[in-house]
């Protein structure tokens, strides 16, 4: 393991605003940040900015990506969609799982993701039985972060009914359901493996598909520091199904029902009203908003600018890998504001003014977090103890010609799409180098491999 990292003109957020140094970070034995070494300010060294978390990942998406683009109905939707995911869905065995989930996680990396939240469901076999060893489809993931070198926090799904009146999961939902017990057994299974690199946390798939007393039971039996996860908004017809079944819209609701603090991550809180958005941000919950795949499917806007105003956490997740990049998530959480209100440099915050550098910022910070990297001070920011999570920018890169200190991170996210990142490194190791992923070859032949097996007749 080398002892140090190359020495990078470092940019990094703090709670005083972005701060922007020479800095060669040393390593400890597990890979995490020892110590700081601060250089000359007039060093001319490459950029670098932290690791980023991608919040919300279903790796076996991936292989779906481009295959919904035809029109069978006039009334395609995210339902419709849906079908087209469960078909899919139905034809992955463990091995394929891993082949994917590597190849995903290698492009998450060349993208800036230097960890993952993988929210998984595809637990058993087709038929809905448990594979010899229940936890099968979850160790594929972990060999799959494995290979590819990214930091993985594992979200087993606990799915139990298919829809808000309890009814039976589906033929084709069954491999994702679980009773409590198996449930609870699966989780402390994989507990037992955490590491430096795999962290275990806990997700809901949605309020419709667990019931009240389900989520009561499960959240009591989790450790105090846990990580939870949850589908919470995503369509008009579950906050209208949640109205009408449970008598109160999906984060009034739970709200009600559980204590929704910063260890709670809501995904695809898109659909709010404004009561429910100020309780998320004030409750120190984090927002996995996932700009690409909200808007393949159709799903809707976040209120992004009323909940910043609010002082709200969130990151950002690829979700069903529609496409896997950094700079689109952060370029289009932005631009779909502009869209919206006809107004330019609209998501920033008192401590820049710089639009990519306040989304940047926040996405760092709140994604350690939701992550259960540790606080978001000590994780997000590479303070000694955080890990050695570090992308590092092309030198030479027409977006960054003669860039400063102060248009770095805008020029980054806004000024190109071609992909300017370097290095990657994960836990002090390299996993990137020149854009590439050292395994790139060997990850995408077996890709290629599965996905012809995936889509044969
Ligand atoms: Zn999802």
């Amino acid at each position: 393991m080398p002892r140090s990292l190359p020495a990078c003109r470092v940019w990094r957020p703090s709670s005083a605003g972005p701060v922007i140094e020479p800095l060669r970070i040393d390593l400890d034995a597990q890979g995490r940040v020892g110590g700081l070494a601060r250089g000359d300010t007039n060093d001319v060294l490459p950029w670098a900015v932290p690791g980023v978390a991608n919040l919300h990942s279903h790796a076996f998406q991936r292989a779906m990506a481009g295959l919904a683009e035809r029109r069978m109905n006039p009334q395609d939707s995210f339902w419709t969609w849906r079908e087209t995911m469960y078909q899919l869905a139905a034809r992955f065995d463990p091995e394929l799982l891993r082949d994917v989930a590597a190849q995903l996680y290698a492009e998450m990396l060349e993208a800036g993701y230097t960890r993952v939240c993988e929210f998984h469901y595809l637990h058993h076999a087709p038929d809905g039985r448990p594979y010899a060893d229940p936890a099968a489809m979850s160790r594929a993931l972990i060999e799959a972060a494995r290979e590819a070198g990214i930091g993985l926090t594992l979200l087993p799904v606990l799915y139990m009914s298919g829809g808000f009146d309890g009814r039976a999961l589906g033929d084709r939902q069954r491999r994702f359901g679980h009773s409590i017990d198996a449930y609870l057994r699966l989780l402390e299974t994989l507990r037992a493996e955490q590491g430096e690199r795999l962290r275990v946390g806990c997700a809901l798939h949605s309020l419709r598909a667990v019931p009240p007393d389900a989520m009561r039971e499960v959240l009591a039996a989790l450790p105090a520091d846990s990580r939870i996860h949850i589908h919470i908004a995503e369509q008009t017809g579950e906050v209208e199904e949640c109205v009408a079944r449970r008598g109160a819209r999906p984060v009034d609701w739970l709200y009600a029902n559980a204590e929704v603090d910063a260890r709670w991550t809501l995904v695809h809180a898109t659909h709010l009203s404004p009561e429910e958005t100020t309780r998320i941000a004030a409750s120190g919950a984090t927002v996995a908003i996932c700009t690409t795949t909200e808007a393949n499917l159709g799903d809707g806007f976040f209120p992004l600018l009323d909940y910043m105003a609010q002082g709200g956490r969130f990151g950002v997740g690829s979700d069903s890998h529609a496409t896997v990049s950094l700079v689109d998530e952060l370029r289009w959480l932005e631009y779909g504001q502009r869209l919206l209100h006809r107004h330019r440099t609209l998501a920033v915050d008192d401590s820049t003014r710089s639009v990519g550098e306040t989304l940047l910022a926040a996405v760092i910070r709140a994604g350690a977090d939701a992550a259960g990297q540790g606080s978001a001070v000590a994780a997000g920011v590479l303070q000694p103890g955080a890990d050695a999570d570090l992308v590092t920018l092309q030198a030479e890169h027409p977006a960054l010609y003669a860039a400063s200190d102060a248009d770095v991170v805008d020029r980054w996210l806004f000024g190109s799409n071609r992909p300017a990142i370097d290095g990657v490194w994960v836990g002090g190791l390299q996993r990137v180098s020149d854009g590439r992923h050292l395994q790139r070859d060997a990850l995408e032949a077996r890709f290629a491999a599965g996905m012809k097996r995936l889509l044969a007749d």
